[in-house]
């Protein structure tokens, strides 16, 4: 085990309901939903953090909007919330970019 859930995650060590696969990303269902539809959209880049990507990371990070894009579309969601946590302060608690797709209910703004 490495000391990233995520990366454990990637390399198929433990298990996740994988939504959807490529090269360069990976999406899962969230553990501990806080929506009806809540899953996580990664790099397999281990960037731990979005202030931690750079410049060469251009394509990749268009790549997981347009990741989210796809499942969203493919699942016929219309309306939903992207998150993304960067550092303890703003509630970032694995260390690996992640993605947060939220929906299936209605969202308060602004966040708590
Ligand atoms: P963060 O708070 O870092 O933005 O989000 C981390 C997310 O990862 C949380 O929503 C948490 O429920 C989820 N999570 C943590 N550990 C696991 C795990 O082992 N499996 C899955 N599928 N999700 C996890």
């Amino acid at each position: 085990m490495s000391n990233n859930i995520f990366q454990d995650i990637i390399d198929k060590k433990i298990p996740a309901e994988i939504i959807y696969e490529d090269d360069l990303a990976l999406a899962f269902n969230d553990i501990s939903p806080q929506a009806p539809i809540h899953i996580l959209v990664i790099p397999k880049k281990p960037i731990t953090k979005l202030s931690a990507s750079d410049d060469d990371d251009q394509k990749l990070l268009g790549h997981l909007l347009l990741v989210v894009k796809k499942i969203t579309s493919d699942k016929n969601i219309s309306d939903y919330r992207v998150a993304i946590n960067n550092g303890a302060e703003a509630g970032q608690t694995v260390f690996h970019l992640h993605l947060h797709i939220l929906a299936g209910r209605t969202f308060g703004w602004p966040t708590g």
